[in-house]
């Protein structure tokens, strides 16, 4: 039996997208088709395809807003899955903090709006981070210094291989910088995170949310399609002190500056073009491809390591 007749015959009632355009929903609008999509509402849901998948050994993916991912031009073979759960929960508060309880499909910016509504500081940063909160704990999204992993005291889990909810303290979620136990097992699919958020005022948490917003219009290009950071910043070294001793006290140093150093701002392969504005963002200028991505990522990647020595790593993740 083909997959969309087994879907369709085990969930009568569920509206499967078959053959579904994934550029149209991925933010730099590159990528083929989803051999099946399907955006679950509920846990139970999300459980229920899951454990299907499992049973039957049906290949899934997660997909959250699909602003961290290069999706292959030839698509995704098996269900594609999106958690449309999004509730947002304040469960307990004290005089100091606030605690809450975010669902894995809650726009990452919403959620910063509405704690900073209600005076929950600590997330001002992430206001203009695209897609999703499941997809922002994968990656332990990051703003400047701040690590939204940092904010989290445990993360509900559902793991696939036994079918199971666990609570994951934080300890177990395993993060660093653009790192996460998430990215080890693909198993481990993120229902929600559990925040606790220092309290102060209202209007003072608003008017830095006013100002990460006006910092990120500045310096990023916002106006066309992209998958944000390409790489990762890597680790600083002795001769990239030297080189650059105005970064000399940073223990990791901005890609985009090394790539802009090394002469690739404005580097161009088909559609797909280093942003002329924030050199570690790749732009798709109209009709871009993954292929082309990730030759001009080894082009980067070639000429970063020739100049300073320094290998640069991926902060997207290919899904294929
Ligand atoms: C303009 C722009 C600005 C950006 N700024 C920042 C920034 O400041 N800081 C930063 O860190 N990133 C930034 N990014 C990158 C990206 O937006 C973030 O990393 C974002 O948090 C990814 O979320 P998403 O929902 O789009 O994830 P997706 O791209 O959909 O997914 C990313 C990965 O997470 C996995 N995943 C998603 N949801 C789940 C889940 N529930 N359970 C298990 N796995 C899951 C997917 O399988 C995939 O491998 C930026 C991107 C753009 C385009």
């Amino acid at each position: 039996m083909n997959l969309e007749k087994l879907f369709s015959k085990h969930f009568p009632s569920f509206n499967f997208l078959f053959n579904y355009s994934l550029a149209k929903k991925s933010y730099f609008k590159i990528g083929g088709q989803a051999e099946i999509f399907y955006s679950a509402k509920t846990r139970q849901e999300a459980m229920d395809l899951l454990s299907f998948c499992k049973e039957q050994g049906v290949k899934f993916t997660i997909l959250g807003g699909a602003s961290n991912v290069i999706i292959a031009d030839g698509g995704l073979s098996g269900l594609v899955l999106s958690l449309d759960f999004a509730e947002l929960k304040l469960i307990e508060e004290n005089e100091q903090e606030l605690f809450y309880q975010a669902d894995a499909g809650i726009k990452t910016s919403y959620l910063v709006s509405r704690v900073a509504n209600q005076g929950g500081g600590g997330l001002e940063g992430f206001i203009g981070v695209p897609g999703v909160l499941g997809g922002a704990i994968y990656n332990n999204a990051h703003y400047l210094k701040d690590l939204i992993g940092d904010k989290i005291y445990q993360v509900e889990v559902f793991d696939v291989k036994n079918s199971e909810i666990h609570i994951f303290p934080r300890e177990k979620c395993e993060f660093a910088y653009e790192q996460s136990v998430f990215q080890k097992d693909k198993n481990l699919v993120i229902f929600s995170a559990f925040f606790a958020l220092k309290k102060s005022s209202p209007d003072k948490v608003k008017e830095e949310v006013r100002a990460a917003i006006a910092k990120r219009e500045l310096t990023q290009p916002l106006h066309l399609p992209s998958c944000g950071c390409v790489f990762q910043n890597p680790p600083n070294t002795d001769l990239l002190r030297k080189l650059f001793p105005q970064f000399a006290h940073l223990d990791f140093i901005p890609a985009g500056f090394l790539i802009d150093q090394a002469g690739m701002k404005g580097a161009r392969l088909g559609d797909i073009q280093v942003s002329e504005k924030h050199a570690a963002f790749f732009v798709n200028l109209g009709q871009g491809q993954a292929k082309d991505v990730k030759k001009l990522i080894e082009k980067v990647k070639t000429v970063v390591l020739e100049k300073f020595n320094v290998i640069l790593k991926e902060e997207v993740f290919y899904l294929s």
